[in-house]
């Protein structure tokens, strides 16, 4: 068994679970390390089956007076939830920086600000999720949005905080209890939001956080039939085995994958701005799933492109994530980076020309090289697969069909980006097959708007209604206008 607590920079952060409002360790621990430098930050609790009976039974016991509650008492909580959050601001910031790499500068003015308003956002938003009836000459169809039940949350280590926050805001507003399975590679923020719960007084049961490895604890959790929802974000093959099983036992999921995405740049583009934009696809190490890695450029314009682009990469500051400076930090995990350098090499010996880069970067072992490739086949794994680091490729193409064709051809489908003059980029962004694009722009997000992909990249739409759809279960109640007399004939 570990300490109860561990310590990141002066903050002390809960190793154990958080089950029916109490912290529980387990005998089974795992370690977890700073991607920075591989220190070992601590040990965490291994959920296993007792863990997992006991964060289902409180979830479910707990789940019929949460539900019970008007959406405008559960928003008292919850408002009281996000205002943790911020009290914690600098907690969070310091923790997942360490716990995860992801940028202190981003945590602070994008991620923590961010987080207490997918808490907020979706309370204020579940006041009217009742307000819908269609009136018709017969009758009255009251449609409601009933919670669902014991939503289970399993989220991945690229941005623990927003992802988590982004799933329990809407399910936790329209009256379900929750069970979140914190990435093993960045368990601590998980940990810290526990406690945010506990704070602000939310029921025991309401929220309870099992920590562990995603083959055991997670798959534990997955299979249990009494989880009604499964709201997943992370890899395809995870995603394969969750829809298995949860179709075993007809439970919906919202899967939210991986991504391939296409980074148009029409021959009508500005060069510069497009560049730029180019160059934040470094961003979190390219540890984003909605990054355009597939630079598709026309041939007229690719190489002053690549020039102009250069110019941004080539001022990026790698280096340690709590550095307020740094614009790209380090890679997870060491497997993560062994798995990078692979893709790279492999391609590489396929044929592909490193632009720059192509190796660990020397800031340290855990870091890697913005790197761009080009002479890259469209059936060579480099472009059909996602990389999931700071690895772009290149291709020209000389027709708006042939970028459309590029575009669309793997089998992911989750954003886009194309620049070009506003009409003519628009044109072209209308036959790209993915969830959504970015025309002359990227990452300009709303949290009305939906977000998910097709094929590969997932199933299911998150964001303002399409939460709601997802975390509730939809009822028609019927009331007839004149008195209802019953007769074969009646339809
Ligand atoms: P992963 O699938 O390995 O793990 C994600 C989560 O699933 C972790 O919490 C893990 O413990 C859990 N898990 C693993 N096996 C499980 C099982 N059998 N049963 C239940 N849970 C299990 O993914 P990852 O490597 O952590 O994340 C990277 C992936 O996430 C990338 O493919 C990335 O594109 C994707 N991602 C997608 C989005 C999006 O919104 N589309 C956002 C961020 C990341």
């Amino acid at each position: 068994m570990s300490p109860a607590t561990l310590d990141v920079a002066g903050i002390a952060v809960a190793t154990g679970h958080y089950i029916d409002g109490r912290r529980l360790q387990s005998e089974e621990t795992f370690e977890t390390c700073s991607p920075i430098d591989q220190r070992v930050l601590g040990r965490i609790s291994e959920g296993g089956a007792v863990e997992v009976e006991a964060a289902i039974t409180a979830a479910g016991r707990a789940f019929p007076a949460w539900a019970a509650l008007p959406a405008a008492s559960r928003k008292l909580f919850l408002d009281r939830f996000a205002a943790e959050i911020g009290r914690r601001a600098d907690a969070f910031c310091v923790v997942e920086s360490n716990d995860a790499g992801v940028l202190l500068s981003r945590m602070r003015h994008g991620i923590v600000p961010r987080s207490m308003l997918n808490i907020g956002w979706f309370a204020e938003q579940a006041l009217q999720l009742q307000d819908r009836s269609i009136d018709t000459d017969q009758a009255l169809h009251n449609v409601r949005h009933d919670p669902a039940g014991i939503a289970l949350i399993i989220t991945p280590w690229n941005s623990p905080l927003m992802l988590a926050t982004w799933k329990l805001g809407p399910a936790l507003a329209a009256g379900n209890t929750v069970i979140l399975k914190p990435p093993e590679w960045a368990p601590l923020t998980g940990s810290l939001l526990a406690d945010c719960a506990h704070a602000a007084g939310l029921p025991a049961g309401v929220l309870n956080v099992v920590q562990g490895s995603g083959g055991n604890t997670g798959a534990q959790l997955v299979s249990d039939p009494r989880i009604a929802r499964i709201s997943f974000t992370g890899s395809v093959a995870t995603a394969r085995w969750i829809a298995q099983t949860a179709g075993a036992n007809l439970v919906p999921c919202s899967l939210e994958l991986g991504g391939k995405s296409p980074f148009i740049v029409l021959e009508d583009a500005d060069l510069d701005n497009a560049a730029a934009t180019a160059a934040l696809m470094y961003r979190n190490a390219g540890q984003v799933c909605l990054a355009g890695t597939r630079l598709l450029v026309h041939t007229r314009v690719v190489d002053d492109f690549v020039a102009t682009m250069r110019g941004y990469v080539d001022q990026l500051r790698v280096g340690d994530p709590r550095d307020e400076a740094t614009e790209v930090g380090p890679i997870i995990h060491p497997r993560q980076v062994e798995r990078i350098g692979g893709f790279v090499e492999r391609a590489i010996a396929a044929g592909a020309c490193p632009l720059w880069g192509g190796r660990r970067h020397a800031y340290g072992a855990q870091y890697f090289e913005p790197t761009l490739l080009t002479d890259v086949a469209q059936d060579s794994e480099i472009v059909q697969n996602e990389v999931f680091g700071p690895v772009l490729t290149l291709q020209a193409f000389g027709s708006d069909d042939l970028a459309v064709e590029l575009a669309n051809g793997t089998d992911y489908g989750l954003g886009g980006v194309c620049y070009g003059e506003t009409a003519h980029a628009t044109a072209v962004a209308l036959r790209i097959r993915t969830g959504f694009i970015w025309v002359n722009s990227f990452g300009i997000r709303d949290l009305a708007a939906p977000f998910g992909g097709i094929r590969r990249s997932g199933i299911g739409r998150e964001g303002g209604g399409w939460s709601f759809e997802f975390f509730c279960d939809v009822k028609d109640v019927v009331v007839p206008k004149k008195p209802f007399r019953a007769s074969f004939s009646h339809r």
